[in-house]
This record gives structure tokens, C-alpha cells and sequence, in this order.
């Protein structure tokens, strides 16, 4: 009989949750419009609605594994409660996994929404071949997930892989965890924005990039990026600056772990070709490691890769339901009773 598991992508703007099958088939997927702004127990409520409508179709057709939630925020393991997130206020501190589990009377894994990414990734996406690696999600902020042994990596608490929080400049700009100039502030899209801003106020940018920032519908990391298609210097030089700072990050962990991969995903790693010239230059002067191993070098068999990510806005709900089908829950609970 074959597995499935329900994972579950909570995000700013959407909920999705879909049924996903141990090969990696997708079953099925729900989008609901999350309306985060309506509190925490009207989004557990339609979450675990529709839970169940994939679960009393799917449940005959073979054995759950259980229920993967990504979250976006800081999740502590032991108790299966968000400890801060900026998007899910209300969320902090209370006990989601064990509501949930209660009133779905299953297995529920709660992890951090760049960790179930990184997951995703590894399982079906760019990570496939590979047992370790570390996967950075450019989106309106910067997550990171590491995977060491096929599994991710969590640390003490369920903390690890902040890697968006990676210091970049030691007195860059100031970042919302509190600290300044870490790799969010550097290669989001709300990064990229502001850099645009910040060009034109110093009379750095072009026309056409200056024309972009009264209308902010327009003005946006997409259309900066559409910018330095057509050859935009000031808009180019956004993205080289969102490259070298990829560059000084990736080069730390690699120069940390010697991991064989490092995957790039989330909306602003569409902008690859604009920014990857500039960090693979750089990422050569900053790790010793990368220079040693660069794909570049063709005599080793052994490379450090950089790469985009495969599976795009999937990558979350397929990493969320695999993390049930791998989770011995068994042995789970017993380290639940000791913590
Ligand atoms: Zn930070």
C-alpha cells in the first residue's frame, strides 16, 4: 500500500496544502487565501478543514505518514510552538502542533518554511543527488535550511539555518532581527528595492530606474531586474551587489562545511543571470575552499555547486510532506516525554 502525507505551506499571502505520495507524486493541492489578518484560530481552522477534506479522500487510497506544516518563523522543536515570526504575531507561544494534533488526531511536524524548502529541494529538486547541502530562499526576506545526512539540520533548539542572518557588512543597514547588514538586507526583494532607492536618492540611478519609484506597483525587483535586461548599468549594479553578497554568505558556510551543494531558490533567484556573474567572482576571492573546488576547475570529480533551486513556490509543500514519511514517530515521542 503506498504512503502519503498532507504538507502544508503557511505563508504571508497564501495557505496551500496538498496530499503527496512517497514517490513524490502530487495527489492533490488546495490554495486558500490565508487572511492572516483574521487571527490565528480563524488560519488553523480553515487549515485544519481543509486537512481533512484531502484527508477523507486520500486516507482508503493508503497509509498516513502524517501532517508537515511550514511556518515562517522561528520554531521551537521540543514543543512544537512558534517562538517569533513576523507575518504570524499572534502565533507566538502557543501550542500549534498540539492543537492541531488533537484535533486532527495525527502526527504533526511544525519547521521553520525555508527548512521545508530545503527539504523539497532535496527531494525532488536541485538537491536529488546529493545528501548535504544548504539552500537559501530569496524572497521578501532571506531563509536558509541545511541538510546534513539527507535530513535537515536543526541545531539545539530547532533554530539552525538562519543563513539570511549571516553578517555581510558589520555596519550595513539595519536588519529586523535586530543586528545590521546581514544578507537579508542585501539579496531580498525588499533588499533590492530599497538599494534602488537608495540609488536614486543619491542621484546613482538612470532615467528609466529613477521613472520606476513614484508608482510602487511598478516599483518592485522584478521590473529592476526587467531594468538590467535592457542593459540598465545602475539597475546591473543592484543585482552585483546582491551577488557579492550571496558570495560573502555561501562563501562562509562553505568555507564552514564543505558541503558539496548550495541551492538558491525563492522569487529573487529568478534573477540569476543578473546576479551570479558577480558572485561566482567573488565567492573565488572569499573561500579558499570554493577557489579550490570551483566547478571551473574540471580535474576534480568533486565540486562545490551553486545552483538554482528547481521546484519554485512548490519546493515548501512538497519538503513539508516529506517530513512525516521520514520521521520515525515512535522514537519522536519518546524524546518528546523527555524534553
Ligand atoms: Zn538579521
Amino acid at each position: 500500500m503506498p504512503k502519503f502525507a498532507i504538507g502544508v505551506d503557511l505563508g504571508g499571502t497564501n495557505l496551500r496544502i496538498a496530499a503527496v505520495d512517497d514517490s513524490g507524486k502530487l495527489l492533490q493541492k488546495l490554495t486558500l487565501g490565508t487572511e492572516v489578518k483574521r487571527g490565528r484560530d480563524h488560519v488553523i481552522q480553515e487549515m485544519c478543514a481543509a486537512i481533512e477534506q484531502l484527508l477523507a479522500k486520500f486516507t482508503s487510497a493508503g497509509e498516513m505518514c502524517g501532517i508537515g506544516i511550514g511556518v515562517p518563523g522561528f520554531i521551537d522543536m521540543a514543543s512544537g510552538m512558534v517562538m517569533r515570526s513576523p507575518n504570524l504575531a499572534d502565533w507566538t507561544n502557543f501550542p500549534v502542533r498540539e492543537v492541531i494534533e488533537k484535533r486532527l488526531g495525527t502526527h504533526v511536524i511544525l519547521e521553520n518554511d525555508a527548512n521545508v524548502a530545503a527539504m523539497g529541494e532535496k527531494w525532488l529538486g536541485a538537491g536529488r543527488e546529493v545528501e548535504h547541502m544548504a539552500m537559501y530562499t530569496l524572497g521578501t526576506g532571506v531563509g536558509g535550511g541545511i541538510i546534513l545526512n539527507g535530513r535537515l539540520w536543526h541545531g539545539m533548539t530547532g533554530m539552525a539555518g538562519e543563513l539570511g542572518h549571516f553578517n555581510i557588512f558589520p555596519d550595513g543597514h539595519p536588519c529586523g532581527c535586530g543586528s545590521r547588514g546581514c544578507l537579508e538586507q542585501y539579496a531580498s526583494a525588499t533588499a533590492v528595492v530599497r538599494m534602488a532607492r537608495e540609488a536614486i536618492e543619491s542621484k546613482q540611478a538612470s532615467e528609466e530606474l529613477t521613472q520606476l519609484m513614484p508608482d510602487p506597483v511598478q516599483f518592485t525587483a522584478r521590473s529592476i531586474y526587467n531594468l538590467t535586461v535592457q542593459g540598465d548599468v545602475s539597475a546591473k549594479k543592484i543585482f552585483e551587489t546582491v551577488g557579492r553578497a550571496l558570495a560573502i554568505g555561501i562563501g562562509g558556510m562553505v568555507n564552514a562545511l564543505n558541503l558539496p551543494m548550495y541551492v538558491i531558490g525563492g522569487g529573487v533567484s529568478s534573477a540569476w543571470n543578473a546576479f551570479s556573474h558577480a558572485m561566482f567572482e567573488e565567492m573565488k576571492f572569499r573561500s579558499s575552499i570554493y577557489s579550490l573546488t570551483s566547478p571551473d576547475l574540471k580535474e576534480h570529480k568533486k565540486s562545490t555547486l551553486v545552483t538554482p533551486a528547481l521546484l519554485g513556490s512548490d519546493a515548501g509543500l512538497y519538503g513539508a510532506a516529506r517530513l512525516p514519511m521520514l520521521e520515525d514517530f515512535t522514537q519522536m515521542e519518546k524524546t518528546r516525554t523527555r524534553a
